[in-house]
C-alpha cells in the first residue's frame, strides 16, 4: 500500500549530515579523487604560501628595514615576489579542475536521477508534480558542486591555510598564540543554531522553488484557459506570493550564513585586543622585537580570511544538506510496480486478452469489481461503459502502468506481470485520446527514436494513416516541429500520426482510446479509414466512442461500476435493451438503429 504521508519530510536519521557526505562521497565524489587530490595539492600550496609570506616580515623588518643589511632587499623581495607567483598558478590550476570535477559530478548525478525517475511508476508522477521534479533534477542537483567547490576542497585549502599561520604564530610566541584564541570556544553554541536554522530555512526554501517551477509549469501549459478566464492578474498574483516567500527565505539564510563569520570576527577582535597589550608590554621590556610583532600580527591577521569562509562554510553544508536530503529522498523511493524476477517469453503471434475477476482501487474507492471478460485474438473488442466505468483503467492494468489488488490478467496465456517490462511493452500500440506528441520533428514523433525504416515502408505507413494527405502541406513535410504537444497540428492531424505511430510500432496488440471530442466528417473519415487498416489482424481492444465503431466491433462489452454488465454484438445488446439501448442513445446522440 502507499503511505500517503510519504510525501511529508519527516526528520529521519538516514539524512543526518554524516550519512548525506558519505553517500555522496561513494556516489559521486570518490571516483574523482585521483584529480581532486591534485587540485588540493594546488591548493595547499596555495594554502602554505600565506604562513610563509607572514614569515617573511620578520626578516623584512629586522634585516632590511631596521638591520639594512646589505643585498638582503634583493633575497626578501624576490622571495615575496616568488610567492605570489606560486599563488597566481596554483589558482589557476586548482580552479580550472575544480570546476571540471564539480561539473561533471553534479551531471552525473542529474542524469542518475533521471533514470531512477523512469523507473517510477506512473502513480509516482500523479503525486507530484512535473516542476516540482525538475527543480529537483536542476536545482537541487547543483547542491552537488557546492560540496565539492567550496565544501570540501575550499576547507582543505583554508585548513592548512590556518594550520601553517598558527604555525608561524606560535613560533613565534605561544602565549600571544593562546590569548589570541581566547575567545574561540565562545562560538561553539551559537555557530551549532545558526546551522540548525539554515538547514531548516534551506529546506523551506527548496520546497517554495519547486512550488515556483509547478506554478510556470502550469502557468505555461495552461495559457490558453489563462487566457480566456481572463486569469492573468490572478496567476501573477499567487507567483508573486511564492517569489516573495523564496527572497525572505534567502535573506534570512544568507544572514544566518553571514552570522557565523561575524561571530568570528567579534571573537578574532577580543583576542587581538589582548594580544596588542601583552605586545606592547613584552616589546618595551625589550623581550620581542618589532619585527617578531609584526610577523605574530600579520600572520594573526591573514587567519582572518579563511577563517571567515570556514565559518561561511558551515552555512554552505547545512544549504548543501537540504538539497541533498531531498534528492537521496527521491533517490529512496522504490518503484512500486516491480519487473517480475525471473521474466517469462512473451507470447508468439497475435495474443488474446483474459481479465479473471480483477479488483482494482486507486487509492480506497474501487473501480474494478471482479472484472472478467476475454477479447479473442485478432479480433476487435469495443468497451462501452458510462464514464467512469473503469475503461480506461483496462488499459492501464493491462500494460501494467498499475497492478491490480487480486485477479489475473494475461496475454497469449502469459500473466502480464510475468513479463520483462520491455517485453510487455512491445506487445501494444496504443492511440489515445490526447495523442501525446513531442515537440520534434513529425519524422521523430513517428520512430520514437526508433531506426530509420526502409523508404516504401515509411511511405506505405504514411498512406495507410492518412499522413500522406496533409503532408505536402507542412513547410518541412516530415521534418515539420510539431510544436509543445502537438500544437501546430489539427485534432484529426494529431490522431493520424498517432496512427502512424502505431502503425511503425506493428505490435500486435491494438489499444485504441477513441477520441471524444467530435472532429469535422471529413477528418472524421480519413480518421476512420486509418484505424480500420491500423486493427486489421490484430488484437484491438477500443474505447468506443463513435457508432460506427460498436457497429463494426466483433464483440462489446459493456461496463457498468467495474464489471461486465452484458457482452454481445451490437445488435444483440441493442435487442436485450437496458443499459447498452439507453447508452447508444445518450452517446452516440442519434438513433442506434438507423
Ligand atoms: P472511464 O475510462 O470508464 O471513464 P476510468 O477508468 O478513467 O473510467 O476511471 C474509473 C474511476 O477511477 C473513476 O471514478 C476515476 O475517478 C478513478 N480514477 C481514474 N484515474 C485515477 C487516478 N489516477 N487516481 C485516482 N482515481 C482515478
Amino acid at each position: 500500500m502507499t503511505d500517503p504521508t510519504a510525501d511529508v519530510p519527516k526528520p529521519d536519521d538516514r539524512y543526518t549530515s554524516r550519512r548525506l557526505i558519505l553517500r555522496l562521497w561513494r556516489g559521486y565524489l570518490r571516483r574523482h579523487m585521483p584529480m581532486m587530490a591534485l587540485a588540493m595539492l594546488f591548493m595547499v600550496i596555495e594554502g602554505s604560501t600565506l604562513g610563509l609570506l607572514s614569515y617573511m616580515l620578520m626578516p623584512l623588518f629586522d634585516r632590511v628595514f631596521v638591520g639594512q643589511e646589505a643585498g638582503a632587499a634583493w633575497w626578501v623581495g624576490g622571495i615575496i615576489l616568488a610567492l605570489f607567483l606560486t599563488r597566481a598558478v596554483t589558482l589557476m590550476a586548482s580552479r580550472t579542475i575544480l570546476t571540471r570535477v564539480a561539473q561533471v559530478s553534479s551531471t552525473e548525478m542529474q542524469v542518475d536521477l533521471v533514470r531512477h525517475l523512469l523507473t517510477l511508476d506512473a502513480r509516482f508522477f500523479q503525486r507530484n508534480a512535473p516542476g516540482s521534479l525538475i527543480e529537483r533534477v536542476q536545482g537541487d542537483t547543483v547542491a552537488v558542486q557546492g560540496v565539492w567547490r567550496t565544501i570540501v576542497t575550499g576547507a582543505s585549502r583554508d585548513i592548512v591555510a590556518l594550520a601553517g599561520l598558527l604555525t608561524v604564530a606560535l613560533l613565534i610566541d605561544v602565549v600571544w598564540t593562546l590569548a589570541a584564541l581566547f575567545a574561540v570556544p565562545l562560538l561553539v553554541a551559537p555557530v551549532a543554531l545558526a546551522q540548525r536554522y539554515i538547514r531548516r530555512k534551506t529546506a523551506q526554501m527548496r520546497e517554495e522553488a519547486a512550488l515556483r517551477a509547478t506554478r510556470l509549469d502550469e502557468i505555461f501549459h495552461g495559457i490558453l484557459p489563462i487566457k480566456l478566464n481572463r486569469m492573468e492578474e490572478y496567476q501573477t498574483g499567487r507567483f508573486r506570493k511564492i517569489v516573495d516567500r523564496i527572497v525572505r527565505a534567502e535573506v534570512k539564510i544568507t544572514v544566518s550564513g553571514t552570522s557565523v563569520p561575524a561571530m568570528i570576527d567579534i571573537v578574532s577582535g577580543l583576542g587581538f585586543f589582548l594580544v596588542v597589550l601583552l605586545g606592547a608590554a613584552d616589546i618595551a621590556a625589550g623581550d620581542r622585537s618589532v619585527g617578531e610583532f609584526m610577523s605574530f600580527f600579520t600572520a594573526m591577521a591573514l587567519c582572518f580570511q579563511p577563517l571567515r569562509r570556514l565559518g561561511l562554510l558551515t552555512g554552505a553544508w547545512q544549504t548543501a544538506a537540504a538539497s541533498l536530503e531531498r534528492l537521496y529522498r527521491l533517490f529512496d523511493t522504490p518503484a512500486e510496480i516491480l519487473p517480475p524476477a525471473r521474466p517469462r517469453p512473451p507470447p508468439a503471434g497475435m495474443p488474446d486478452i483474459v481479465f479473471e475477476n480483477v479488483h482494482f482501487a486507486y487509492e480506497s474507492a474501487p473501480v474494478l469489481r471482479g472484472l472478467d471478460f476475454r477479447a479473442e485474438a485478432g479480433r476487435t473488442t469495443a468497451l462501452v461503459g458510462p464514464s467512469g466505468a473503469g475503461k480506461s483503467t483496462v488499459f492501464a492494468l493491462l500494460t501494467r502502468l498499475e497492478e491490480p489488488q487480486s485477479g489475473r490478467i494475461t496475454l497469449g496465456g502469459v500473466d502480464v506481470a510475468e513479463m520483462a517490462f520491455a517485453d510487455l511493452r512491445a506487445m501494444f500500440s496504443a492511440v489515445t485520446q490526447d495523442a501525446a506528441l513531442f515537440d520534434e520533428t513529425l519524422r521523430e514523433n513517428i520512430l520514437l527514436g526508433g531506426n530509420a525504416p526502409a523508404p516504401d515502408r515509411l511511405q506505405a505507413v504514411l498512406d495507410a494513416a492518412r499522413v500522406s494527405d496533409f503532408l505536402p502541406r507542412l513547410p518541412q513535410g516530415l521534418d515539420t516541429r510539431v510544436g509543445p504537444r502537438g500544437s501546430a497540428l489539427s485534432g484529426g492531424q494529431r490522431q493520424r500520426v498517432a496512427i502512424a505511430r502505431a502503425l511503425m510500432r506493428d505490435a500486435p496488440v491494438l489499444l485504441l482510446d477513441e477520441a471524444t471530442s467530435a472532429l469535422d466528417t471529413r477528418s472524421e473519415q480519413l480518421v476512420q479509414a486509418a484505424l480500420d487498416r491500423l486493427s486489421r489482424n490484430r488484437t484491438t481492444l477500443v474505447i468506443a466512442h463513435r457508432l460506427s465503431t460498436v457497429r463494426n466491433a466483433d464483440r462489446i462489452l459493456v461496463m457498468d461500476q467495474g464489471r461486465v454488465a452484458a457482452a454481445g454484438t451490437h445488435a444483440e445488446l441493442l435487442a436485450g435493451g437496458g443499459l447498452y439501448a439507453q447508452l447508444c442513445r445518450l452517446q452516440f446522440d442519434r438513433d442506434p438503429e438507423s
